[in-house]
């Protein structure tokens, strides 16, 4: 892998360049740069034919400085011990900017949930679980759902830990069914909080939402999610896409109908879909459509050196966890794209976790709206902070992120000092 397309080393490039501009010294920042604990598992599985297979897992805590570590579990092929590395550190970060009483966690298992059973993929949770069941807890690591997993795998996950302890402890896991202590608003969260982020960003930039081009790259929970809310405030989506292709109408596309034929049936992909003045282009011809606001709502690296120069789109909005890379950053800076980082833009998702842990560890249950309330609320505050910190040092919104980020975990770290 090329340094550029290395997640961790992308991660240390920002928090040094904030560290500099707050004026920390190496001793300060140093901690900071290494996860405090990486668990590798072995999740032996015996397959539908009758076949074992061994697949490898990973938890990984960036920092506990803050709160107990946390953040989702991903399920997808390309799960890698640096990639899980660079997502725990964007989860100390992102809850260290929303100012939730986190610090970083994220795991993962290298497999491809669409080659599995339901079966097979409820064995390799449980198992999977049970490996990592020494790190995790409501008091030290709170797993969630991540790319390729979901409410249900969550509710296993709940299951086998209470299984394990002898009794039902709900907080072990958040974005869980709604009947095994779940949060209302929890499943359209992330995408909630996008939608928040581009109306502060569009009313910052004193442009009006209505009709304005929207590219969303991604159709999984977050982009569908985002795609349905900005349609509802009167966006044009020109283009979705997913695994299979994207599709463009410059007219605007038929979100609900898109929706609701993609859920109709999960074999479904945008390759089969097809509509009267709908044509099909490429993942990549996406991302370089001449629309107002891009958002990536897939996986990591997508807007790089290769296609930093051809990116269109006046507003970026990160719904995925590191789209852009260091170097693309730069270029898109220099072409003075407004691009609202990842660890703002996405932090509705774990923000909605927070509500649901403190839920469940006091056994209370809140409405959607006031979960919805809540949100907002939590997400307009952190989007103004970072606005004025980067107006007012003069710099991008992300490097603003950071400085208040890095700034929340060195002073935890410093006020609780180095043990022994
Ligand atoms: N996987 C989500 C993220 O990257 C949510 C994490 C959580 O809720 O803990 O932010």
């Amino acid at each position: 892998m090329s340094k550029e397309y290395n997640p961790y080393d992308n991660v240390l490039r920002i928090v040094d360049e904030a560290a500099a501009i707050l004026g920390y010294s190496d001793n300060d920042i140093e901690s900071v740069k290494y996860p405090e604990r990486e668990l590798k598992v072995s999740v032996p599985v015996r397959m539908d034919d009758g076949s074992t297979r061994v697949f490898e897992g990973y938890r990984i805590q960036h920092s506990t400085s803050r709160g107990p570590a946390k953040g989702g579990i991903r399920f997808h092929p390309d799960v890698n011990p640096d990639e899980v590395r660079a997502l725990a550190a964007w989860m100390t970060f992102k809850c260290a900017v929303v100012n939730i009483p986190y610090g970083g966690g994220k795991g993962g298992v290298v497999c491809d949930p669409s080659q599995l059973s339901e079966d097979e993929i409820r064995a390799v949770t449980r198992r999977f679980t049970a490996a990592i069941a020494p790190l995790i807890g409501p008091e030290q690591d709170i797993p969630a759902p991540d790319v390729g997993t979901s409410p249900k795998i969550m509710g296993w996950m709940m299951d086998t830990y209470s299984m394990l302890k002898g009794h039902c402890i709900h907080g072990v896991v958040t974005g869980k069914p709604v009947e095994l202590g779940g949060a209302l608003g929890r499943s359209s969260a992330t995408g909630r909080g996008v939608m928040i982020t581009v109306k502060n960003i569009f009313k910052k930039l004193h442009i009006p939402l209505e009709n304005q081009p929207v590219a969303i790259q991604g159709m999984g929970n977050v982009g569908s999610t985002t795609a349905g809310l900005l349609y509802d405030e009167g966006m044009k989506i020109v283009a979705v896409s997913d695994v299979s292709g994207a599709i463009y109408c410059p007219g605007g596309l038929d979100i609900p109908d898109i929706t609701a034929y993609l859920s109709d049936n999960a074999n479904n992909l945008l390759k089969d879909y097809e509509r009267d003045n709908v044509v099909h282009i490429t993942n990549k011809a996406l991302l370089e459509l001449d629309v107002s606001l891009l958002v990536p709502a897939a996986l990591e690296n997508q807007i790089n050196c290769e296609n930093a120069d051809r990116i269109k789109a006046k507003i970026i909005v990160e719904a995925a966890n590191g789209p852009t890379t260091a170097d693309a950053d730069r270029i898109l800076n220099q072409k003075k794209v407004a691009v609202v980082p990842d660890i703002l833009a996405n932090a509705g998702g774990v923000v909605v976790s927070y509500f649901e842990w403190v839920q469940n560890i006091q056994s209370v249950s809140w409405t959607e709206k006031i979960v919805n309330e809540k949100l907002k609320d939590i997400m307009d505050r952190s989007f103004e902070a970072v606005w004025d910190l980067a107006v007012q040092r003069k710099v991008p919104l992300r490097t603003g992120a950071y400085l208040i980020a890095v700034k929340r975990v060195v002073d935890a770290k410093t006020a609780r000092a180095i043990w022994p």
